[in-house]
């Protein structure tokens, strides 16, 4: 139900994109906003720029509890903690919490494909707004936004009935929504932020929101290979649809892959969207991507052909696994948007050729024995760089392999990193930056991480 903000008194906290976003909607509809970041005023100019049209009290530096003083919503952006002094005194104080998504979703007029997981969001999220765009006329439009690009709440007031929305959901957004998508995805579940979460539970349990305020007529897509997905399908309340490679029963709904082609079914009547090899993306993980989107959009009713054309066009997104240069017969691969282990393992496992692997960054407490068991697999040479590599050196030490197969550097920069392994590799060999860890340590984020060894490999003489 749309709120009514003349007058209401509201907290936004978290002076980034969604809460500039947010701000300027609540404040252009008669809300009293004040915005609140702990970073220092010196550091938020350009965002403060951005506002100034609009009456907004700007408080930097601290996160007072004075700002609780008659304050009716307090709207907290992804990126801050919920375990904040100021947010655990507003729950105290019985004051709702909420966010852009939230706000978003109650004012969007047509219906919301939402897509959460661990991994594979933004590609899945990405290819669903190219099929969206093959697939409507000129009167439908389909939004991509969210957690990624632009924030949708900006937008909202020009969608109309008629468009299809498709977000992708972090589960710091989700921990707060009280509003379910009609269309609502969950990639897998595998430990990721535990550092914030605290545990796998507490984290499943934000990704379920996703499905916990769907209603009978709504649909749930899960991934049959993926228990932390699947294992959630006794809370679906509308249709299930499903997708993976493993075949899927008669009597269901969703994607699968057989013969080498992927396919879409719908109660016994079966369509091929493509041959696996018409995929240019690399990677098991992608197909899986792919299998996604197609049962997504199989049940949001987009048409088989715009389904085939999107992904035979669709080249990935920058800083997954993308392919930066070839030289000296190496192929140089940028997928620094791994910062999990996990993500790590699939980029390894994407590849048959002869590996050199730059992994470390910032590490974020998870576990990293399952990728090192992989690198020893697969993995010719490894170069920790970075916060992490220490740490990861320690478990390397520890794991005590009894056939160590790769050999190993430690370098402190990424720079440093490339560098080194423009020495060890040889023709034939491909060198994959995909660190398993953040980039915070020497970097803004990722894409500067990813840019900046983009960078250096073009410079390699
Ligand atoms: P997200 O938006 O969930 O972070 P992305 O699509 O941006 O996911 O992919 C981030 C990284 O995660 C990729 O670089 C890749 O290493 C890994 N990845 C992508 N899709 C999957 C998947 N379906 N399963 C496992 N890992 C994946």
């Amino acid at each position: 139900m749309k709120t009514n903000w003349m007058n209401k008194q509201v907290l936004v906290i978290g002076a980034a994109r969604q809460g500039l976003a947010l701000a300027r909607f609540l404040a252009s509809h008669g809300a009293i906003v004040t915005l609140n970041d702990g970073r220092p005023e010196q550091d938020l100019q350009s965002s403060k720029a951005q506002l100034t049209d609009l009456p907004i009290r700007w408080i930097l530096g601290e996160h007072p509890l004075e700002l609780l003083h008659e304050t009716d919503l307090v709207c907290v952006s992804g990126g801050v903690p919920l375990n904040i002094p100021l947010i655990v005194a507003a729950k105290n104080k019985n004051i709702p919490l909420s966010n852009d998504s939230q706000i978003f979703m109650e004012n969007v007029p047509c219906p919301v494909i939402g897509i959460t997981g661990s991994a594979g969001k933004t590609t899945t999220t990405t290819l669903l707004g190219d099929i969206a765009h093959k697939a409507f006329a000129k009167d439908r439009k389909g939004w991509v936004g969210g957690n990624i690009g632009n924030p949708l709440i900006n937008h909202v007031e020009e969608m109309t009935g008629n468009d299809l929305v498709i977000l992708e959901l972090s589960s710091f957004q989700l921990e707060l929504m009280t509003i379910s998508p009609n269309f609502a995805a969950i990639m897998n579940i595998t430990p990721n932020h535990l550092d914030r979460h605290g545990t796998l539970e507490a984290y499943t349990s934000a990704k379920a929101n996703i499905l916990k305020h769907q209603t009978s007529n709504d649909c749930a897509i899960l991934n049959r290979d993926d228990q932390g997905s699947f294992g959630l399908k006794h809370l679906v309340k509308g249709k299930l649809a499903s997708f993976g490679f493993s075949p899927i029963p008669e009597d269901q709904v969703g994607s699968y892959v057989d013969n080498n082609a992927v396919w879409v079914t719908d109660h016994g009547k079966n369509e091929e969207i493509c041959k696996l090899d018409e995929i240019s993306l690399p990677g098991k993980h992608n197909i899986s991507n792919v299998l996604a989107a197609c049962a997504i959009s199989q049940v949001a009713g987009v048409n088989v052909e715009a389904i085939r054309v999107a992904i035979l066009e669709f080249k990935g997104v920058p800083h997954r696994l993308q392919f930066v240069r070839g030289w000296e017969g190496i192929r140089w691969i940028n997928d620094s948007k791994a910062t999990t282990p996990e993500g790590s393992m699939a980029a390894i496992q994407s590849f048959s050729d002869p590996i050199v692997l730059l992994l470390g960054g910032k590490d974020k407490n998870l576990p990293w024995e399952n990728l090192l068991q992989l690198v020893n697999q697969k993995v010719d040479h490894v170069i920790l760089f970075g916060d992490a590599a220490e740490k990861i050196h320690g478990y390397i030490k520890d794991m005590k392999f009894q056939h160590q197969k790769f050999t190993l550097d430690i370098c402190n920069h990424l720079h440093e990193a490339v560098i080194r392994a423009s020495k060890i590799a040889n023709p034939g060999d491909i060198v994959l930056l995909s660190p398993g860890g953040t980039s915070y340590d020497e970097f803004n984020d990722f894409e500067e991480r990813g840019e900046k060894f983009s960078s250096w490999v073009q410079q390699l003489r």
